[in-house]
């Protein structure tokens, strides 16, 4: 059985930061097509705090862990994303609270509670070319395969290809929400960089939890 501890979550949080590093310049050039050009600095600046947590700090369980990387990306992602990253975080702690051990049913709900945090804070609705048109397919297909009986990292491929389909998506779009909105229809023809590095994350779940 695939399962996630405080272990795995420090492993998707290295390998994240690690990926956003490695594509941050095409994050930065997604967000210099509609937004202000700084998506991959500000994720590159914040993820790379968050992963060093893991080397400066003990943690007591799982929900701790992802509650102190929420503070941080709120703290140095800055931006329209970084009170949504934080947000995702911090939100998974609840679920997450006394779980040493993550199966699909404890990621399930943690994914669950981020994603609803994502949405009452940035208040986007699917095909608004947000991060959130990655993050509801991703949950959607996440829940399906659940509910099929997939393991962890099986229910995780699933929701990263759908956030993949999601972010691509986007790219027809008009922007009705963040800094892309003001292009109206110039906004059409371009991925949205905040359903990009979602997708990356997920990606990166997929490789690290499970
Ligand atoms: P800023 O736009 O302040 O420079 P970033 O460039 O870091 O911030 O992040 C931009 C991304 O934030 C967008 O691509 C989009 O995915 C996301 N975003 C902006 N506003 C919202 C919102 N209201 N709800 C969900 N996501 C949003
Ligand atoms: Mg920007
Ligand atoms: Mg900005």
């Amino acid at each position: 059985m695939s399962v996630a501890n405080l272990e795995s979550f420090t492993r998707w949080i290295a390998d994240y930061a690690a990926v956003v590093a490695e594509q941050a310049e095409h994050l930065t050039d997604l967000d210099r097509a509609i937004g202000d050009g700084d998506h991959g600095s500000n994720m590159a600046r914040g993820t790379v705090k968050a992963a060093a947590l893991a080397d400066s700090e003990e943690f007591a369980g799982l929900d701790a862990y992802v509650k102190k990387v929420g503070m941080t990306l709120v703290s140095t992602v800055g931006g329209a994303s970084g009170p949504l990253y934080g947000t995702f975080f911090l939100r998974m702690a609840g679920p997450l609270a006394g779980v040493e051990d993550a199966g699909p049913a404890e990621v399930g709900a943690a994914l669950r509670a981020g994603v609803e945090g994502v949405l009452a804070r940035g208040k986007a609705e699917v095909e608004d070319k947000t991060m959130y048109d990655a993050w509801a397919p991703a949950l959607e297909a996440f829940d399906a395969a659940a509910a099929d009986g997939a393991d962890l990292a099986t229910a995780l491929g699933a929701a990263a290809e759908a956030a993949a389909k999601g972010r691509d998506g986007t790219k027809d779009l008009i922007a009705r929400k963040g800094r892309a909105s003001y292009l109206g229809e110039r906004s059409r023809g371009h991925i949205d960089p905040g359903a990009a590095s979602t997708t990356l994350l997920l990606e990166s779940a997929a490789r690290t939890l499970g």
